[in-house]
């Protein structure tokens, strides 16, 4: 079932769960979290990134969106950091449901006008936005970009911002990174922080660089009112480790010999997030949900 992301999240944020937003740019990914999703009856989020997008044949977009339509349980399709309206057009004529336009390097009043001039676009044809207030860390060149220094998002400016732009989600800064920390570097979400945005506004919150934080502080987040989780390098990371154990017999050849066991290491930790964003089984609450013209 495809669906947008407003409907989709208002859901998550009325029943208190996160839907994990995973990013996929092959094949093997998409069926990986797709399964793992129809196996635990959770809501899904495919994310493309930009980035992944221009590594992958435009018919590839074409065939997510068929799978979701298809799919057993509630599927948005997403463009994970949207840079230019370009972009953000361009997905929409894809078909995705969903585009992410961040300016959140910008001023304030210049990250407004731009995610204003996406939404006013975008909600005319059915499509949620999300915008971002503050920046998220980096972890090195094999993770998303990101600041350096992770700049907080600021609890002042998240109403004039909802309110000035009219975005369906909002992320937020709150001491996540892109990609897999260093072992030097101990991550630490500010709840405190998060906390005080909840209690400002009612868009649903995203955490993005959600990829190796402690579980408790992943789960604490979520019964704060996170309900979108931004998962990108935990699965990757299963899955090509499993590539390399498995690539160490030099006969093998065949894909369908290699990757089986690659997906199924990427499903479990699939599976591992929907538990832990506690949306098992969440799938059953959207059986009277808007539905998308296919
Ligand atoms: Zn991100």
């Amino acid at each position: 079932m495809l669906m947008n992301m407003k409907d989709l999240l208002a859901v998550a944020r009325e029943h208190c769960f996160a839907v994990p937003a995973f990013n996929i740019s092959s094949n093997m990914l998409l069926t990986a979290v797709l399964e793992a999703s129809e196996e635990m009856q959770s809501p899904l989020i495919l994310a493309i990134h930009p980035d992944e997008l221009s590594f992958v044949r435009p018919s590839f977009v074409k065939a997510v969106v068929q799978e979701a339509i298809q799919a057993s349980v509630p599927v948005c399709i997403h463009l994970d950091h949207g840079a230019s309206l370009a972009q953000v057009m361009a997905a929409i004529q894809a078909g995705f449901t969903s585009v992410m336009i961040d300016a959140s390097a910008l001023p304030l009043e210049d990250n407004i006008a731009i995610c204003k001039q996406v939404v006013d676009l975008a909600h005319t044809v059915n499509v949620s936005v999300e915008g971002e207030l503050g920046t998220i860390g980096t972890t090195g060149p094999e993770a998303e970009a990101g600041a350096e220094e992770i700049i907080f998002t600021n609890p002042d400016d998240v109403v004039t911002f909802v309110q000035a732009t009219g975005v369906d989600t909002l992320a937020v800064a709150i001491g996540t990174s892109h990609g897999i920390y260093p072992k030097d570097r101990k991550p630490e979400l500010k709840l405190e922080l998060l906390k005080e945005i909840r209690s400002r506004v009612d868009t649903p919150l995203v955490l993005h660089g959600g990829s190796a934080n402690p579980d408790d502080e992943i789960a604490a987040a979520v019964r704060l009112g996170i309900n979108k989780i931004n998962i990108s390098s935990d699965v990757k990371d299963a899955f090509y480790q499993k590539c390399r154990e498995v690539l160490q017999n030099p006969t093998l050849r065949e894909p369908n010999s290699i990757y089986p066991p690659c997906i199924a290491a990427a499903g479990a930790v699939a599976r591992f997030k929907i538990d832990l964003f506690n949306a098992t089984g969440k799938a059953a609450l959207y059986k009277n949900g808007r539905k998308l013209p296919a």
